[in-house]
């Protein structure tokens, strides 16, 4: 039986979106690999779990209680070297490889069924290289880096949610309240070790087309990433929040609030964040600042609060402090999250949105979300240097649905494709990979744009196998 969730905590789980078995081993992070090795198998670098062994039923489960996929096989790796021999053992038996650093992914796709897991918990470590430079294994959360560094005065742009695996997040970009002042967390990845579909180890590096393809491409397709360098940037101080809301609102007054919002938030600082979040007949819209000053977005904030029925601010808090108000929870849910469309604005949603808005506001659990991008996420330079391919859209939004038990779920999926339907029938172009759905019939091009057909070639050059396959995996040419 399912804890009981109210609608503050869907709301909370909303906003959220912007164990050690043995020592972890750091050897391979440090030690300077020549550009391709294959090291040999050795003792206590991977520990192999089947169904009936203890821990298997914990290394499988993910963030997702929808999910539910048995691997016939997980590879608890400790360093590369256990990766390389992991899928050795894999392509001997032929059993497709499923990547699982936060497990959070939306649709399960660092699980599978039948096939090999190589789990990636246990590569959780932090190591500075210099005041401005970390080392981190894919495993590590979100949380346990800003708990690093944050003390420090350094600060990742990640997203908010503390269990969130940096491994998934910025192999598929990765964007979150401080990405309009830093860019996506993609574009603070300085180099990364790999290791292919074949057991050969690589490190990726500035110019190497490898790194350009992780950085929004790499998440399940190439390889198995066993380590990050990124640059580290200062913290802003202090973060501020406020909050708006409006109670018991009709669909035609969210429109109205929907549309007004895309144009008060369009040309916030950098230093700025805001989503819209609909949910039942609660409007809720949040915008955070660390820009240290109100006066850049007093403006904003009076037009806020005059379209809306309340409003509240917390005090500047320091960072730290501020961003643990978005930790989130820490315990398995169901539900089911996925990518609403890239837009440049409410334009992109009007032929759709007045059927929408009614049906998200009939369907308990269900929460449509739009979040700002834009700023720095545009920078030019980062667009050349990555495969994220949607810099040009300043907002992201996301179709939530949360239920308690299993006997809900059916209904709460159905309700959840007829809105989804609603947004692929209205011409959206591009969809965030970090939030997959199923669903989508051409996500080669909703999540990759024209940058895909390149991604398949370097599929074929350390994939050519084709190890690495789920649902929506790139496909070999
Ligand atoms: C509650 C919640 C909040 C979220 N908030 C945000 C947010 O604020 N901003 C944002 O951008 N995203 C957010 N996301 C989405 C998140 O970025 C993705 O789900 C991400 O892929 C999760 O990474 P993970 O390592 O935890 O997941 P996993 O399930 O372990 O992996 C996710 C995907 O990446 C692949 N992968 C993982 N590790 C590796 C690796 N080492 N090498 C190669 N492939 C790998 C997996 O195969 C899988 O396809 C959120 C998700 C949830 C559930």
């Amino acid at each position: 039986m399912g804890k009981t969730y109210r609608r503050k905590d869907f709301l909370k789980m909303a906003l959220m979106a912007p164990i050690g078995l043995q020592a972890g081993n750091w050897e391979f992070i440090q030690k300077k690999f020549s550009e391709k090795t294959r090291p040999s198998p050795g003792p206590g670098n991977v520990t192999y779990y089947k169904s009936g062994d203890e821990q298997y039923e914990t290394l499988r489960k993910g963030f997702n209680k929808r999910i539910d996929k048995r691997p016939a096989l997980i590879a608890l790796c400790f360093n590369a070297e256990g990766v390389s021999e992991a899928i050795q053992l894999a392509e001997k038996n032929k059993w497709p490889v499923a990547i699982k650093s936060g497990g959070h992914c939306m649709e399960g796709y660092s699980v599978n069924e039948g096939g090999m897991c190589i789990n990636l918990s246990q590569l959780n470590q932090i190591l500075w290289l210099n005041k401005n430079t970390i080392q981190v294994g894919p495993g590590c959360t979100l949380s346990r880096i800003y708990d690093e560094i944050l003390p420090k005065g350094k600060y990742l742009p990640g997203g908010s949610c503390a269990g969130v695996g940096i491994g998934g997040l910025v192999l598929g970009g990765g964007y979150g309240l401080m990405g309009r002042k830093f860019g996506l967390t993609c574009d603070s990845l300085l180099e990364l070790t790999m290791v292919d579909g074949s057991g050969n180890i690589h490190k990726a590096a500035p110019g190497d087309e490898l790194l350009w393809a992780c950085k929004g491409g790499g998440n399940g397709n190439f390889g198995v990433v066993t380590g990050l360098t990124f640059k580290l940037h200062e913290a802003p101080k202090l973060m501020q929040s406020h909050r708006f809301k409006i109670h018991n609102t009709d669909p035609a007054r969210a429109i109205t609030a929907l549309q007004k919002w895309f144009g008060l938030v369009s040309d916030l600082p950098n230093e700025c964040f805001s989503a819209f979040v609909l949910n039942r007949k609660t409007v809720y819209i949040l915008l955070t600042n660390a820009s240290g000053s109100n006066t850049a977005i007093q403006k904003t904030i009076t037009a806020l609060s005059a379209i809306t029925d309340k409003t509240t601010h917390t005090s500047a808090k320091p960072l730290a402090t501020a961003l643990k108000v978005f930790y989130g929870r820490p315990d398995p849910l169901h539900f089911k999250n996925a990518s609403a469309g890239l837009y440049k604005g409410f334009d992109d949603i009007a032929s759709c949105i007045e059927k929408v808005i009614p049906m998200v506001m009939a369907s308990p659990g269900m929460i449509y979300q739009v979040n700002t991008l834009g700023g720095n996420i545009r920078n030019p330079e980062f667009e050349k240097l990555s495969s994220f391919p949607h810099r040009a859209y300043p907002y992201f939004s996301e179709l939530q649905t949360y239920w308690e038990t299993e006997s809900q779920e059916p209904q709460r999926i159905k309700r959840f494709r007829e809105v989804q339907s609603l947004f692929n029938n209205s011409g959206i172009v591009a969809q965030y990979r970090n939030y997959p759905d199923n669903d989508f019939t051409q996500w080669e091009r909703l999540y990759y744009g024209g940058n895909y057909n390149r991604l398949q070639q370097i599929k074929n050059k350390y994939d050519p196998r084709n190890l690495f396959r789920y649902e929506q995996s790139i496909k070999n040419t």
